[in-house]
């Protein structure tokens, strides 16, 4: 059985291959190259279940998005569903330092990624997030991972996202646990 993951991102199928690889060993994750909808939902899940939706209208195929971001307490929930491209750009290091700039002396740092993960089969549609938590460092350190992990720390850890290596990240990041919960779901539509 075939499942089409919503991305073109190598590693994200990597990560659900292996993720529900564990869970179902018969289904078969594969990456998406048709046309890219537009993402103009207000929410991690709203934009999860546009881009699921439309790879499973393209290929007539199961299929699974993510939806992911960084979300900081102390500016209300900002960057959120506008973490990719929240300096303007979509460059990962001008959006890392327009952040940091945006809490240069604010001593509240907390701030969660999240993850919504949409399955799409047939007219069934089902949605999972997850949360990792953490706190906004006020300068970047290590260099694994994208985005916004040199200056994420996450709750437990005494170094950055950047610095775990991507076994240790892969364990306990927003996306594995959105993932994680959404697996059963796909074993049970799927079956
Ligand atoms: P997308 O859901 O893959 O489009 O990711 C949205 C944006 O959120 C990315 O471009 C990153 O800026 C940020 N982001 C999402 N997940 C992560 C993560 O695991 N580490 C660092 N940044 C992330």
């Amino acid at each position: 059985m075939k499942l089409v993951l919503a991305t073109h991102n190598a590693h994200k199928v990597e990560e659900l291959r292996r993720i529900l690889g564990a869970v179902l060993p018969d289904i078969e994750v594969v990456g998406y190259d048709g046309p890219e909808p537009v993402e103009d939902g207000d929410s991690f899940a709203a934009n999860a279940l546009i881009k699921a939706r439309a790879a499973a209208e393209h290929t007539g195929l199961p299929a699974i998005a993510d939806d992911s971001g960084v979300c900081v307490d102390a500016l209300g929930g900002a960057p959120g569903i506008h973490s990719a491209r929240y300096a303007g750009t979509r460059d990962d290091g001008d959006n890392l330092r327009l952040l940091l700039k945006n809490l240069e002396g604010e001593t509240n740092r907390a701030g969660h990624f999240e993850c919504a993960a949409a399955l799409v089969v047939g007219d069934v549609e089902h949605v999972e997030a997850g949360i990792w938590t953490g706190e906004i460092l006020t300068e970047p350190a290590g260099t694994n991972g994208f985005g916004y992990d040199p200056i994420f720390r996450p709750t437990g850890y005494d170094v950055s996202a950047a610095e775990l290596t991507p076994e240790e990240k892969n364990a306990v990041s927003h996306r594995a646990r959105a993932f994680t919960a959404i697996a059963p779901i796909v074993g049970q539509l799927l079956k």
